[in-house]
């Protein structure tokens, strides 16, 4: 089956739009230009994340706005206005400076979605330290490789995240100074209270000088192909996030926005603080966890405008249908975008029938610092392809010879590793302390994603798989998500996950795992059923030889299928690093 393009006619709401005509932005797009955007540190002192996000605004007309609106787990809403947060987090980097904090000292967070977040992050940077987001939901190993790797020199969290999973070790982490608790009062041995430090501190800091390169943010990879990175960004990066934000998200000043990314990883600090509030838009924050209702009744009773969300929670709304969103009014929305993993076909457009808008998918990664290639606000959607590439972003899909060179494939429908001209100012400038697997990610000029993928001839790039994940089958080579993207168009099927089993004759074979939808029941009459609903849609080359059923996926906790822990199970393998394994699956 083809699915048909989703085309946005022209008319005076497209012309609205940040970008309403993508080749003709991209023929301009220049990142001096981007960077000419934003403000930078008065007196010429340099670029500072926190000064686009909060301080520039903050001087201006948009004093009074909401920089963010919080609902608490209770409902309760708080908002905080550009001016407050700029009083608040002036307060906090002083705190930090009191503590003896000096450029380029790392500040960890381990805290949920909390209003003192979001002022440690951006009084962090205004201190001229490097803020580091953990998931909160990390166990204590996780949590101290990291902060050991990064070192850690002050840690943000709660009394509880602190008793229950870093208390012990502590010893263990001789480079660790201070411990703020969000809760707090300073009572527990070795810990500060925020609130007692924030009460000492004073209204007005003067933001550290820091240049463009300084590094600002130290980002762990979600350890979905093996043991996570800390990719490094610097300050500049926040020309991206802003560009971005304006041209890939649509943002604008007056938008209502709400990014339901974990703070945990890059896309809840890129997405979930920087870009929207350096375009001064308000920034949503809801402190609860992912409850279908609770999201359709904030997209109602917020307006929301824009939203930026992730493959596993609409697939996740998909499961419970679209009646219980008829309940709700979600006719702010303007622009609904999706990250982090493939999105398939059938979601994009179920998007536009649940929301009546489709889902934009975009990609990018922890190393590229902020999105890459993306179905824009005024482009036509194809579905299932990922869009096309940012202005001021050069994307190829390249092949490896035997010397260790690449090429660039210039003729369109061919797959192989997509990759990236670098230059970009959110382009990562390292993996800490290894150098080497840096190193491994650039030939010839390029930056290898570790992804494949391929382009059409009219510049679309469609998502293969990553490099680790594809199968080779009796000589075919077979991209997971297509497998996958065809399981979830039967409509029993909630989530799948597609690996290469070894074969002997084949080398593999494709082998599926499945989750099912409410009111579906495993077992042999269902299980043909979806072997021959593949067999139909993806000829018996491609299609899956064996379907097994599971409750649920092994995902990791920024929302990623596991494929690799499919695999190692399915064939009794070591598990690897599984640090970033969502519990319970
Ligand atoms: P690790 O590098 O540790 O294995 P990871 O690659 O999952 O983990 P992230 O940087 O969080 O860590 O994820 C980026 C990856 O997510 C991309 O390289 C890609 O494989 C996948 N991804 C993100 N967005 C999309 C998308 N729109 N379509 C397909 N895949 C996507
Ligand atoms: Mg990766």
């Amino acid at each position: 089956m083809q699915w048909t393009p989703i085309s946005k006619q022209a008319g005076t709401e497209l012309a609205a739009c940040n970008m309403p005509d993508y080749e003709h932005a991209r023929a301009r797009f220049t990142w001096d230009a981007a960077r000419a955007a934003l403000d930078g540190l008065p007196d010429g002192r340099g670029l500072n994340i926190a000064h686009e996000a909060v301080d520039r605004h903050a001087a201006g007309p948009r004093a009074g706005r909401p920089a963010i609106r919080w609902i608490a787990r209770s409902g309760e809403v708080r908002d905080i206005s550009y001016a407050e947060l700029r009083r608040l987090t002036d307060r906090f980097a002083g705190a930090l400076a009191g503590l003896g904090l000096a450029r380029g000292d790392r500040v960890f967070a381990l805290a949920g979605r909390v209003p003192e977040l979001y002022v440690a992050v951006l009084g962090a940077l205004k201190a001229g330290g490097v803020f580091c987001p953990l998931f909160s939901a990390f166990g204590p190993e996780p949590i101290r490789s990291r902060m050991t790797l990064g070192s850690a020199k002050v840690l943000v969290t709660t009394t509880a995240l602190y008793r229950r999973k870093v208390e012990k070790m502590r010893a263990e982490l001789p480079e660790l100074r201070h411990v703020i608790l969000i809760d707090g009062d300073g009572s527990l041995p070795d810990t500060l209270g925020f609130g007692v430090l924030m009460a000492a501190a004073t209204d007005d800091f003067t933001i550290a000088p820091t240049d463009p390169e300084d590094m600002a943010l130290l980002h762990f990879t979600s350890g979905t192909t093996g043991r996570p990175k800390g990719a490094i960004h610097v300050h500049g990066a926040v020309v991206a996030h802003h560009a971005t934000a304006r041209l890939a998200l649509d943002l604008r000043p007056d938008d209502m926005f709400w990014c339901t990314a974990d703070p945990g990883w890059v896309t809840g600090t890129s997405y979930g603080i920087i870009g929207p509030l350096s375009v001064g838009a308000t920034l949503l924050v809801d402190e609860a966890e992912f409850d279908a209702e609770r999201w359709y009744r904030t997209l109602q009773d917020q307006k929301v405008t824009v939203w930026y969300t992730a493959p596993t929670a609409i697939r996740m709304m998909m499961k419970l249908g679209i009646e219980p969103i008829r309940a709700f009014d979600t006719a702010s929305l303007r622009f609904l975008a999706s990250v982090g993993e493939p999105l398939n076909p059938e979601a994009v457009v179920w998007g536009r029938e649940a929301f009546g808008r489709p889902f934009h998918d975009n990609w990018w990664q922890t190393e590229t610092g902020g999105i890459m290639i993306a179905n824009y606000a005024a482009m036509d959607i194809r579905p299932g392809s990922m869009g096309k590439p940012l202005p001021g972003i050069e994307a190829a899909i390249v092949e490896h010879r035997d010397d260790g060179s690449v090429a660039v494939i210039e003729e369109p429908d061919r797959e192989g590793e997509l990759a990236l001209r670098p230059g970009w100012p959110s382009m990562f400038r390292g993996y800490l302390n290894e150098e080497e697997r840096y190193a491994k990610c650039f030939a010839d000029g390029w930056y290898l994603s570790g992804d494949l993928a391929r382009r059409d001839a009219d510049g679309y790039f469609w998502f293969v798989g990553r490099a680790d994940d594809v199968i080779k089958s009796a000589g075919h080579l077979i991209g997971p998500f297509e497998v996958e993207s065809a399981l979830l168009e039967h409509p029993a099927v909630a989530e799948a996950g597609v690996i290469g089993k070894p074969d002997p004759v084949a080398m593999e074979i494709v082998k599926a795992f499945v989750a099912l939808k409410p009111g579906f029941e495993a077992g042999e009459a269902l299980r043909r059923e979806l072997l021959g609903h593949c067999r139909k849609r993806l000829g018996a080359a491609v299609a899956p030889r064996e379907i097994d059923f599971l409750d649920d996926l092994p995902r990791t906790r920024s929302g990623k299928i596991m494929r690799r822990l499919l695999k190692a199970r399915e064939l009794g393998l070591p598990e690897g690093d599984t640090s970033t394994l969502e519990s319970g699956t």
